[in-house]
């Protein structure tokens, strides 16, 4: 029987956003080349996992994604979609239309309230996160509660907004996350930070609603060995290839 093999590929190094609760140093940005790519991939490579942060700033992004889907590589993932970062809407087409991508995108939505994302300094609306919201995929959504600040109106609002998202797509997995305040980050330092409580609140709200329950995969899902430990965070993975793994 064929063993499954498959690879995560830094293709970027570095990060152009400067999110307030980030701690990452991110002093220089690097792509990797399409050769070194090439090479990192091999020739007996079933999945490759295209990783990096915004990666999809890679300047060569197509042309490598072009090059892989020639060779025997049989899955191609990314890693996330960055809404309004250069290149999102013609990644997020690209996965549509490329047969060897897996139809599943992490989006790193963090809040569905623009006053609180405008303190995220992440760069992106509610508005615009919404457009990256195709009845195709399947999703991740990232989502952070009791940011500093954060009301109960402003909660609502994302609650709210979270609950529109899974209407247009039910195939949407929320992973919530308490805000921790890092002292190396920006939001540290903002004024009225969220009691652990209440962030405990709001987190049980969402996944003990009807958000936080597990839709049924869409696809052909498989959990080989070697992506439980690769790339353990990817809770669904599309076979989009022969039935059985084996089948090569
Ligand atoms: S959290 Fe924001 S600033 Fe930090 S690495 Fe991620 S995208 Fe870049």
């Amino acid at each position: 029987m064929h063993k499954i093999t498959s690879k995560t590929i830094l293709i970027r190094h570095g990060c152009t956003k400067s999110c307030s609760y980030c701690t990452f140093d991110k002093q220089y940005i690097q792509d990797e080349s399409i050769e070194n790519i090439l090479t990192l991939v091999g020739n007996d490579c079933d999945i490759v996992q295209l990783s990096g942060i915004n990666m999809n700033e890679y300047e060569k992004l197509f042309e490598l994604i072009d090059t892989i889907t020639k060779t025997n590589v049989r899955v191609i993932n990314i890693d996330h979609i960055i809404p309004s970062t250069k290149h999102s809407y013609q990644l997020l087409n690209t996965v549509l239309q490329n047969s060897k991508m897996s139809k599943y995108i992490n989006l790193p939505l963090q809040s569905g309230c623009n006053e609180t994302l405008k303190r995220m300094n992440v760069g992106h609306t509610i508005e615009e996160a919404i457009t990256y919201i195709r009845p195709e995929f399947d999703y991740t959504i990232n989502v952070i509660v009791g940011f500093p600040g954060e009301t109960d109106e402003e909660f609502e609002e994302t609650f709210e907004f979270l609950k529109k998202l899974k209407q247009i797509n039910n195939n949407i997995i929320y992973a919530v996350k308490e805000y921790i305040p890092y002292k190396k980050s920006k939001s540290y330092h903002l004024p009225n930070q969220i009691n652990n409580e209440i962030k405990r609140q709001r987190y049980l709200r969402i996944k003990t609603s009807e958000l936080g329950r597990m839709p049924e995969p869409r696809y052909d899902y498989v959990f080989p060995a070697c992506l439980q430990t690769s790339i353990s965070f990817d809770p669904w993975y599309p076979n989009v290839g022969p039935k059985k793994w084996g089948d090569k």
